[in-house]
């Protein structure tokens, strides 16, 4: 693969390709990846938006071993303003948005967020840079369960066997930290009643692997375009681009308009293929753009209500601190998992914290403070929405978002379900830290679903069938966590490189059948 490292290529170098794909976070990848192995004569352009911020291009920014790099890394990709701070030491100090919750390598949206009455989503945020948000991510890669799972999807799990390889998934990375092992004990004494073998208190499943030296390396897009796409001479990679339209023409795709955004020169692209994975924000934006309008477009926006508290574990010895230089993580108490079951509903991660976020007052053993995070899966409505109109424009000149978002009565009491949850859940591991947990504002999970939500049939409530391919346009094909229809409340990007593994296989096969 051609990446931008190097000396850049003239861009884009071919007017004509087999399949273009916008946006290059681990959805787009894995179309990159999957076409490598299966179609390799296949011609393929990947175009983002953002910077390349690491090298390997997408590599996880926690694998980045100067601080200042790896903050510099981070402000380039939080989109304009943070690319005007990069230019400094990038450690420049932020504005004060913590009500709104941001977090590095994301910005927020700026207008838009919340309309009269409703609750909105505050900290609805974005990535900007080669890997996207897949290069700030927490690597959890839990699989669904229950009335998470896509049930008309007969082939679900091998996809997430397949996902689980792209992405470098494995229980094991953190399994035997000191901690781990009581916290997963006091945790299954208080959660595993009744439930399924594979539903039980369990390591989290992590897109993460040991380097020789032992070493945690964080999976970013990098690992998923894996060696079979880097050394593709078809596939290739162009930062700094942003898709401002999909061409369509009868029914059929024919390719993209890219805009070089360092000099601002656009170019149409052919192509037989196009894949949009530009997060479930700006998949449908750029839909609503090239006037792809499925009724569904924009709507089912979810994302998971999020609880969090923190407790320090009591009884346990203490446990050595990182050392100077680690770019991971030491393992103290690792990261266990309580899945989400349709009897308790919530997706539990119960992680080490390096640094209390509460001042403590008590001596506290190093290593034993844990976070929990409880997700909840949201209730699903139309009306929960992304809007756009023809005429007001973002900052990149594309269609403004219009954020429509409200909790309903059962939403409501899920949360105060998961609340007295997480209490217990805290209770039994230690000392809660603080009286109460904290609940996140609107759109902290980072998990937003449903915008371009896969469906069965073309009935009004999904924008493309199993294959991923929009309804009613031949070739044109949707990634990410957008296409998730159910609600689920565990980390979706496992779930939505599944479905992109099917999707890509579904054009190789088209690409690689002679008699087509
Ligand atoms: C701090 C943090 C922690 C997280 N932890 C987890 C976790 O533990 N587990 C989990 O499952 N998920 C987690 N997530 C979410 C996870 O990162 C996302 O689910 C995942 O990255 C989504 O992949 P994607 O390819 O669909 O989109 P993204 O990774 O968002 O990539 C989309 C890319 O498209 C580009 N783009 C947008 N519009 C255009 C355009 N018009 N033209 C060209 N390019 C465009 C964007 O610049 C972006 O780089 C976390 C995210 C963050 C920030």
């Amino acid at each position: 693969m051609s990446d931008t490292t190097s000396e850049p290529p003239p861009r884009p170098s071919r007017p004509t390709v087999h399949v273009a794909i916008v946006g290059s976070g681990p959805a787009g990848v894995a179309y990159a990846r999957i076409l490598s192995e299966n179609a390799p004569d296949a011609s393929i352009v990947v175009f983002e938006l953002g910077a390349t911020i690491s090298d390997p291009p997408g590599a996880h920014v926690k694998n980045i071993a100067d601080p200042h790099e790896r903050a510099r890394a981070q402000r380039t990709s939080e989109g304009p303003l943070g690319a005007a701070r990069a230019n400094g030491n990038g450690e420049e100090t932020y504005e004060d948005r913590s009500e709104r919750l941001v977090r590095a390598g994301t910005f927020l949206l700026e207008d838009g967020w919340q309309q009269p009455g409703e609750e909105g989503m505050p900290a609805l945020a974005f990535s900007s840079n080669v890997g996207g948000m897949g290069a700030h991510w927490t690597g959890a890669c839990p699989r669904p369960g229950e009335s998470e799972r896509i049930g008309f999807l007969q082939d679900l799990d091998e996809l997430l066997t397949e996902a689980e390889r792209l992405l470098s998934v494995t229980a094991d990375a953190l399994a035997d930290a000191p901690l781990a092992g009581e916290v997963r004990k006091r945790l299954s004494a208080v959660l595993d009643e009744g439930r399924a073998e594979d539903r039980r208190v369990q390591p989290m499943p992590l897109a993460v692997h040991r380097r020789a030296d032992g070493e945690l390396v964080w999976s970013g897009a990098d690992v998923v375009f894996g060696d079979a796409t880097r050394s593709n001479p078809n596939a290739t990679l162009f930062d700094e681009s942003l898709v401002t339209r999909v061409l369509v023409d009868g029914g059929t795709v024919r390719g993209v308009r890219v805009r070089d955004q360092r000099t601002g020169h656009e170019q149409d692209v052919t192509a037989r293929f196009v894949v949009v994975a530009a997060d479930a924000l700006r998949s449908p934006q750029l839909l609503f753009a090239s006037k792809v309008r499925a009724e569904a477009l924009g709507r089912y926006l979810n994302d998971q209500p999020q609880i969090v508290y923190a407790t320090v574990l009591s009884g346990v010895d203490e446990v050595p601190s990182g050392s100077a230089g680690d770019t991971s993580i030491t393992a103290q108490s690792g990261v266990s998992w309580v899945p989400f079951t349709d009897a308790h509903p919530f997706h539990g991660q119960v992680m080490q914290l390096d640094a209390s976020p509460v001042p403590l007052e008590t001596e506290t053993i190093p290593g034993s403070i844990v976070g929990l995070g409880w997700f909840c899966a949201k209730d699903l409505q139309s009306s929960d929405r992304v809007e756009f109109t023809d005429t007001a424009v973002d900052v990149y000149g594309m269609p403004a978002m219009k954020i429509h978002y409200t909790l309903t009565a059962r939403d409501h009491a899920n949360l105060d379900a998961a609340r007295a949850s997480i209490v217990a859940t805290a209770h039994a591991l230690g000392a809660p830290l603080g009286d109460e947990p904290l609940t996140f504002p609107a759109g902290a999970s980072l998990h937003y679903q449903g915008t371009v939500r896969m469906g069965e049939q073309n009935d009004g409530t999904s924008v493309c069938d199993t294959h991923s391919q929009v309804w009613g346009v031949k070739g044109l094909h949707v990634a990410g966590n957008g296409v998730i229809p159910t609600a689920t409340a565990c980390n979706p990007t496992l779930t939505a490189v599944a479905l992109a593994i099917g999707g890509a296989r579904h054009i190789a096969a088209q690409l690689t059948d002679r008699s087509s």
